[in-house]
């Protein structure tokens, strides 16, 4: 099992900001059932019951990647009502995305290519950072969709990919980690 507060050398819980002083904004999208919640609950922290109802259902909390702290908020209101002006208003709010697919449901890897595709449109000219993720990756016996089939859709859709487990907390950390990496390499090159 990965823990993050035990590995300081790495992650540090604080309320502090980036050295840019930015606060990144990251959404959660995918159909229902495949796992955001659970996924920002690893990365709040906020796992117990009780603590999660208290944390609502927006995250922050700053990390060290590569030796230098970012400040994330992660947001998990995608399913928080039906209405379209929270969807559109998630799809233009991000500073960078995290489309969550379950390993086990072949519809919501379908769901996910057109997230992928509404996210496109909603933000044509720019080049957001977006991972996409195949959760449940311990459910072995139960998988439909392959770790191939998902790569392959990233590589369509010009986004990253990796799969996690939240129930094994497996990948969970490098999934974050490299939301910030994603974030920093296009950041650079607009500075260049
Ligand atoms: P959401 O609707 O996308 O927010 O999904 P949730 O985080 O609420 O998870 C839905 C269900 O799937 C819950 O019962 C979770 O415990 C379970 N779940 C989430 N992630 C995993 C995982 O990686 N492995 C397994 N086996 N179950 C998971």
């Amino acid at each position: 099992r990965e823990s993050w507060a035990s590995d300081s050398s790495d992650s540090v819980i604080s309320s502090g900001s980036d050295s840019d002083g930015r606060l990144y904004k990251v959404i959660l999208l995918g159909e229902h059932g495949v796992g955001k919640t659970s996924l920002a609950r690893i990365f709040g922290g906020v796992e117990d019951c009780a603590e999660a109802e208290e944390a609502g259902n927006t995250y922050d909390r700053s990390i060290v990647v590569d030796g230098e702290e970012a400040s994330l908020v992660v947001f998990d209101i995608w399913e928080q009502d039906d209405s379209q002006w929270l969807q559109n208003h998630c799809m233009k709010m991000g500073d960078a995305y995290i489309i969550v697919y379950s390993v086990t449901d072949k519809v919501s890897f379908e769901k996910a290519s057109e997230l992928r595709i509404q996210l496109r449109r909603a933000r044509q000219t720019e080049d957001i950072p977006i991972i996409l993720v195949g959760n449940k990756s311990d459910l072995v016996r139960s998988r439909e969709v392959s770790v191939d089939e998902g790569r392959a859709c990233a590589v369509v859709f010009d986004c990253k990919f990796i799969e996690t487990s939240a129930a094994l907390h497996h990948n969970v950390k490098d999934l974050f980690e490299g939301i910030v990496r994603q974030i920093r390499l296009r950041k650079d090159s607009k500075e260049d």
